[in-house]
């Protein structure tokens, strides 16, 4: 077949044209696939000790390694977060926590990392920024000591920045730390939502950020965005996006808004009737889609638009995009170690998470036991579907001669019974199949999380705890 090759490669998606009614019959709830099985799969059978095997094996790999950091602070309360944070400005807890990230390194790199350098690091939160200046350097210092932080220009360092919380000098410290990558939180630009969400923060500060980021060099900046907010139309919206595309961010993520104020009590703050409705959200989505792929950006799926020289570009190009906690990434470090509270790692064919109680972080780290809290271990099938998941969220198709190499499985044979729905999925224009494998579409791009849910054999279990696909 000539579509597929051994590395399934896509050209760029260059526009969007997609019936309305396919994108309603579509909109359902289902996971964003930043790992399979997903963390809702995750059990407290799984323990530190079975985590501890995992670390000691992958110890003797000598591929890079991916360090995640969680900083659970946050000055103010998003009435839209859905996130695991601690909202407060009490004074001491950042010692506290800084404190037990020492003791978490330190157990953690008698296990792994002395043989490994670390490629890739991300500060998320929470806050990251809610640390002061000292004490964002006392962290990456501690992280030096520990394992083997790459200072070359191909490390991936990236920090979530809050633009309320920076300043130019604080992002030229982020710099001379080794941060070569920045995600600033900007949701929407409009006063009043800013307003409705409790995330007032001015255009004006965000435009001098972005200046002094790029006057210091720093080799991506992405923005995150999201629709379906209160008080959001497709003018607000439109607004925004002027915003947006004149500051030209090299990565723009643009989520939809899940209101599940059951799930989120952050969410309760938000007035149900100011939400705009699914035809309004459709519309915004259609909105934005054209206007970022107008303006240069590839869409490369799950809610993710890049500038065409970009390294997710190049590497979905080249058919080796991954997908992990942290959204999209290159092939740079297969294993990822979470450290903090919350953390997820994944490390070999283990997903591991750190208690998401602080109080309970403490007191494991205080007893002397890394503190993970549950996880999973991959079964063999699990394995050959996170494969496939991750081949179509990533690099929008699934070979069947790779595949049977891979697994030493025939992939039609083994997936005979998902056919009648994939057909209907290829008749609805978001897919192609053929006897070397899928192809996604243009059009299935948007639709990709509903395509990778088609291989996701618990998906029916847990379906009212995912958010909605669009
Ligand atoms: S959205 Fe981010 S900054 Fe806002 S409360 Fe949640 S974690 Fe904190």
């Amino acid at each position: 077949m000539e579509s597929l090759t051994q590395a399934t490669v896509q050209p760029p998606c260059t526009g969007f044209e997609i019936d309305p009614s396919i994108i309603t019959k579509y909109s359902t709830q289902g996971p964003r696939y930043t790992s399979y099985p997903t963390a809702l799969l995750f059990s407290e059978q799984f323990t530190s000790a079975n985590y501890e095997q995992y670390l000691d094996i992958a110890n003797t790999d000598p591929a890079p390694l991916s360090l995640y950091v969680h900083i659970p602070f946050c000055r103010w309360l998003c009435y839209y977060c859905g996130c695991n944070k601690v909202v407060t400005k009490k004074a001491g807890v950042v010692r506290e926590y800084l404190d037990h990230l020492a003791i978490e390194i330190g157990l953690l790199s008698k296990r792994i990392g002395a043989n490994r350098q670390v490629t890739q690091l991300h500060f998320g939160g929470g806050t990251p920024t809610y640390l002061d200046d000292a004490e964002l350097t006392e962290l990456i210092h501690l992280l030096a000591s520990h394992f083997q932080l790459d200072d070359s220009q191909h490390r991936e360092y990236s920090i979530e920045i809050d633009p309320r919380t920076v300043n130019p000098d604080r992002l030229a410290l982020l710099r001379g730390l080794g941060f070569n990558r920045l995600s600033f939180g900007i949701q929407d630009t409009n006063p009043q939502v800013q307003k409705a969400i409790n995330r007032v923060q001015r255009t004006e500060q965000v435009i001098e950020l972005v200046g002094a980021a790029r006057a210091y060099r720093f080799s991506s900046i992405s923005f995150d965005l999201i629709y379906g907010l209160p008080l959001q139309n497709c003018e607000t919206l439109n607004r925004t996006l002027d915003d947006v595309i004149s500051l030209r961010p090299d990565r723009i993520a643009l989520y939809h808004y899940a209101h599940m104020p059951a799930r989120f009590p952050a969410q309760k703050a938000i007035e149900r009737h100011s939400l705009p409705n699914s035809a309004e959200k459709l519309a915004m989505l259609s909105l934005a889609t054209e206007r970022l792929l107008a303006a240069g950006y590839t869409y490369i799926g799950m809610d993710h638009f890049v500038l065409p020289g970009d390294e997710l570009a190049r590497s979905q190009k080249e058919g080796h995009l991954q997908r992990n906690f942290q959204g999209y990434s290159t092939a740079l470090a297969p294993d990822v170690l979470g450290i903090g509270v919350s953390a997820i790692s994944a490390i070999g064919d283990c997903y591991a998470q750190n208690s998401k109680d602080l109080a309970d972080y403490y007191w494991r780290l205080d007893a002397g036991q890394l503190p993970v809290d549950k996880g999973l271990i991959k079964s063999a099938e699990d394995q050959i579907r996170a494969y496939v998941i991750m081949e179509l969220a990533c690099n929008l198709g699934v070979c069947a001669d790779v595949f049977a190499t891979k697994f030493n499985a025939l992939f039609w044979e083994k997936f005979a019974e998902l056919r009648p729905k994939l057909e209907e999925m290829q008749g609805d224009g978001l897919l192609v199949i053929e006897p070397a494998g899928i192809t996604v579409t243009e059009a299935g791009r948007m639709m990709l999380r509903n395509i990778c849910m088609v291989f996701d054999q618990y998906l029916n279990s847990k379906m009212q705890s995912y958010s909605k696909t669009l």
